[in-house]
């Protein structure tokens, strides 16, 4: 089968590999239908993920629909149209029995597809502790509008969870790439008093205004005049950062009112100074990291009612066998690109 693999340090190339087994018994093996590029795999390709393994198949998002089960296996049996969960996990540690997945203590625990085991830009892919790992999608959802439930919309969804939006508060998201798009479709579950979304580029900011027009867009050299001028309390009461650039940690920060929480969600490429001095007294709450990714059974059933649409974000399908373009596409930020994925 054809598999999209991490070769070295920038270098990804489509391989021939052997379809994935059941090795274990509570692995399922999915015939992938629809499968995304994310961020996190430039990352790999650019050599910033050290745990990354070459030789492994890339691609941590996807859908498909389950073609045989490990004996153990009792959730989804084949025939099953499926998300895959970005995340491992075995449900029974410490942290997964307090919804900490992203830490859970298991071997494959955590982000393993496509980083430190073979993910799914591939034609198959076999997904480990299957029951907690995949989630059936309803008959009535697309593989279009399902796409995003395993990792990015589990990160909007997460994100939007741990602030604690209440329906007084002003939400500021820093960022419309992907992440805050989806951060921004969740947090308007909430039904915020206002949201605000922070973004540099005018084409996503135009994205912002035509597809979630409830949202206000301000650009970063105008944020913090605006929050002051507009939040009653003098900055945002949450703040999430899903952008990740040099400046958009301290702007996070400093565009939140005392007391406020601010959620950093961003993934950096470099350290970023706490300046406690400077943010004496102002009393934030910060929340840091990366996704607990145990909710996609409610994201699946909110986007059956609905209420969440992410298609829009899909700008960009190809064939699998295009998958160097749809990367260079994707990398290179050509034709308005916003979501690539790949059928195989
Ligand atoms: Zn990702
Ligand atoms: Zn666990």
């Amino acid at each position: 089968m054809l598999a999209y693999t991490y070769i070295e340090k920038g270098l990804f190339e489509l391989k021939d590999k052997p379809k994935p087994e059941i090795t274990y018994e509570k692995d399922a093996i999915v015939r992938v239908t629809l499968a995304s590029i994310c961020t996190s795999d430039i990352h790999i390709k650019h050599g910033s993920v050290p745990r990354a393994v070459p030789g492994i198949t890339v691609g941590h998002e996807m859908v498909g629909v389950v073609e045989e089960t490990g004996n153990a296996v009792t959730k989804v049996k084949p025939g099953d149209r499926v998300t895959v969960n970005v995340e491992t996990f075995c449900g029974e540690c410490f942290f997964c029995k307090h919804g900490y997945v992203n830490n859970c203590t298991d071997k494959n625990g955590g982000w393993a597809l496509g980083c430190r085991i073979d993910g799914g830009q591939a034609e198959y892919v076999r997904v480990p502790l299957a029951d907690n790992g995949l989630d059936i999608i309803p008959d009535s959802v697309t593989d279009e509008q399902a796409l995003f439930t395993g990792d990015i919309l589990s990160t909007g969804f997460w994100a939007t969870r741990i602030s604690e939006i209440s329906t007084e508060d002003s939400v500021l998201i820093i960022g419309a790439g992907p992440t805050g798009l989806c951060t921004l479709a969740c947090a308007a579950l909430k039904n915020p008093k206002k949201i605000i979304v922070c973004e540099k580029d005018k084409f996503r900011r135009d994205f912002v205004n035509r597809h979630y027009p409830f949202a206000v867009t301000v650009t970063p050299e105008n944020i913090s005049q605006y929050v002051k001028s507009n939040c009653p309390n003098g900055g945002a009461d949450r703040v999430i950062e899903a952008a990740g650039a040099e400046d958009t940690f301290r702007l996070a920060w400093e565009c939140a009112r005392p007391n406020a929480i601010v959620t950093v969600v961003a993934l950096y490429e470099n350290p970023q100074i706490l300046p406690l001095p400077e943010m004496y007294g102002k009393n934030l709450t910060f929340k840091t990291g990366g996704v607990d990714g145990c909710d996609c059974a409610e994201i699946l059933s909110l986007i059956e009612q609905g209420k969440i649409d992410t298609t829009p974000l899909l700008t960009h399908i190809f064939a699998l066998k295009d998958i160097d373009e749809a990367y260079k596409l994707f990398e290179e930020k050509r034709d308005g690109v916003i979501k690539v994925a790949v059928k195989p």
